[in-house]
């Protein structure tokens, strides 16, 4: 099926109202257009893809991986003739996975597949084995009482429901990010989920959870959804359940690692910055080939590519590839820290973190006054199947502090069904990326970036948001037991 689907009558017309726009004038329009059609004809992105995961692969924050990739992203960022290409410093947390496993010891005894949450403590020596209490929902731990969780070990069944808008994920990570802290406050001894996910083979999603102060951490650890599935129907017998994990997880302090920066200087107001996001770090299972060395690989080639236009981008494109997203977004708090006092000059940001799959959307939160500029930007997509859906906007985990600061954001919508399959498993390599899909990304980033490169008069700015930089989601290092 052809990626460019025929101009409707409304995009004749929103055209016709964009070409009269004084935001963005014919040639500049024409000069998208031209672009995003380039974009579809380049492999650059995809082999950036396959570059990270081949020769870098996994790069957990802290690890030797990580290390690696930021020497990956300067030598490529220089190779690519970009500009001001530098690392910055960043401090992040290092956890260790080590082994995990669990095995049901009755009523009928099985191993089940498993890993440990990012952020999971070990167990001792030998495992520790109790009754298994399930719970639904995250939510649904409110109710249980002390007497119903001490001594045991918390399932959490909930199953993440698989959507085009990946709204499921959300409700599902309740219990991941929050659900071992909680069972512990109440007595549990540990934490087993049905997954963050919506893979049906026996591949376990992880993910970063989080702990209470005060409280002694408790081992957790996701299962596959087939070991969920199988736990669940022993539970069903009406038997008590017993199972016994095992884990070497452990904290390991701090390290070193960098948010790595380069620029398309514009042409006339190089100090406006339009900037493309996407993080460098990655899970330790698969090699983050969708997660996310796709948005690596798509930014990096929309900004060569825009940089490459004619008339050439009057705003600097800036692409940052930020540290440890996965386990705290210690990298979007940082540049968040260091870039405050340039925060006005952030007109407009962007962040690739779904994987490559289909685009279908279009979403903007700007100053009001500006939703005409973002209809006519998105005119220039539409070709692709990329509708306007609206004021929801994010920008992302990575630029959100900077949203916070003022910063208006668009969220290019992708099918979010496929990535939350592999999101976090060990099948996220480089087989499951698909070129044509990652072309059609790189030509919606390239023309997008483009035009906010050029528009006359900005987006405006988005009222503050009054607490400090960035959200408190970062992995508190658990208090020894
Ligand atoms: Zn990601």
């Amino acid at each position: 099926m052809s990626l460019i689907r025929r101009a409707s009558p409304l995009t004749a017309l929103l055209l016709t109202l964009a070409a009269a726009a004084p935001a963005l004038t014919p040639a500049v329009l024409t000069e998208a257009r031209a672009l995003r059609d380039r974009a579809l004809a380049d492999d650059t992105a995809y082999e950036l893809v396959r570059s990270l995961t081949t020769e870098v692969g996994p790069r957990l924050a802290g690890t030797p991986g990580d290390a690696a990739s930021v020497a990956w992203a300067l030598r490529t960022l220089k190779s690519l003739g970009f500009q001001n290409v530098r690392a910055e410093p960043v401090t992040v947390p290092r956890w260790i996975r080590g082994d995990a496993r669990a095995e049901i010891m009755a009523p009928w005894p099985q191993p089940l597949i498993v890993t440990s949450l990012g952020g999971s403590v070990g167990t001792p020596v030998g495992g520790i084995e109790a009754e298994v209490v399930p719970v639904t929902t995250f939510d649904d731990l409110k109710s249980m009482t002390r007497a119903q969780l001490e001594g045991r070990i918390v399932f959490f069944t909930f199953r993440m429901e698989r959507s085009r808008d990946g709204a499921g994920y959300g409700k599902a990570a309740a219990a991941r990010s929050r659900g071992a802290a909680e069972a512990a406050k109440l007595g549990a001894v540990g934490m087993v989920m049905r997954p963050a996910g919506t893979s049906t083979s026996r591949t376990p999603h992880t993910g970063a959870q989080r702990w209470s102060e005060g409280i002694p951490p408790i081992p957790a650890m996701a299962l596959s959804n087939p070991d969920a599935d199988l736990l669940e129907q022993q539970l069903a017998s009406g038997n008590p359940v017993r199972l016994r994990l095992t884990s070497t997880a452990r904290w390991d302090g701090e390290a070193q690692s960098a948010n790595v920066v380069g620029e398309i200087p514009g042409d006339g107001r190089a100090d406006e910055i339009v900037i493309l996001g996407a993080h460098l770090d990655s899970w330790d299972l698969g090699t983050g080939a969708h997660d996310d060395a796709t948005g690596v690989g798509i930014i990096t080639a929309a900004a060569k590519l825009a940089g490459e236009a004619k008339p050439r981008p009057r705003r600097t494109i800036r692409v940052v590839f930020f540290a440890n997203e996965e386990f705290g977004l210690s990298g979007a708090r940082a540049y968040a820290a260091k870039h405050a006092d340039a925060a006005e000059r952030h007109v407009l940001g962007m962040e690739s973190d779904l994987g490559a799959y289909q685009p279908f959307g279009l979403t903007a939160r700007v100053a009001p006054d500006r939703l005409p500029l973002v209809r006519a930007m998105q005119s220039v997509v539409e070709p692709l199947g990329i509708d306007y859906l609206g004021t929801e906007a994010s920008g992302g985990a990575d630029l959100g502090p900077l949203r916070e600061l003022g910063m208006p954001v668009m969220d290019l919508k992708t099918d979010a069904a496929p990535y939350f399959d592999l999101h976090h498993t060990a099948n996220d390599t480089f087989d499951k990326v698909d070129p044509a899909l990652v072309r059609a990304n790189v030509a919606a980033y390239a023309a997008l970036a483009y035009l906010a490169a050029q528009a006359e008069g900005g987006f405006g700015r988005l009222p503050k948001v009054e607490k400090p930089v960035g959200p408190a989601v970062a992995p508190a290092m658990p208090a020894q037991r």
